[in-house]
């Protein structure tokens, strides 16, 4: 794993892109507290990191969930993705929800979670990557989140 730089000169993690799972459960999202020690550590932000090679984007949302939170494929559905490019290098955002409870353990560099609503989720100190994904104009994550209300 390495770093990318992208065509505006940015640093991205991940040099064939990265992906991230993005968790609701009945109107709310499942939000990770980075360690200190990680890369902007201190925020929230999803279970995520650098694809591998030849992995797909919902293969590697999975693996870093499992790896992370302890979260397994089998308690989520994927719905859909989002795609936000910088430059030429892409996160891909795994829109799932889950198919019943979820049984979390903090491993790697999450150190707590919140099962948020989405009104919550702008007031926290969030990764700039993940604010920029939940902020942007076509509000599809918190849409898709709103979605799974029961
Ligand atoms: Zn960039």
């Amino acid at each position: 794993m390495s770093w990318a730089t992208c065509a505006h000169g940015h640093a991205h993690w991940g040099r064939r892109g990265a992906a991230g799972l993005l968790l609701a459960d009945r109107g709310t999202v499942l939000l990770q507290l980075r360690a200190g020690w990680a890369h902007q550590g201190g925020t929230w932000s999803i279970p995520g990191g650098a694809r591998e090679h030849g992995e797909t984007a919902v293969d590697a949302a999975l693996r870093e969930a499992l790896e992370e939170m302890s979260i397994r494929a089998r308690d989520v559905a994927v719905r859909s993705a989002y795609v936000a490019t910088c430059g030429g290098w892409e996160y891909e955002t795994v829109l799932a929800h889950a198919t019943g409870p979820v049984r979390l353990r903090h491993l790697s560099e999450s150190v707590d979670h919140v099962w948020a609503e989405p009104d919550e989720v702008g007031d926290l100190p969030l990764h700039s990557g993940f604010r920029a994904a939940w902020e942007a104009p076509d509000g599809e994550l918190r849409r898709f989140v709103g979605a799974t209300r029961v």
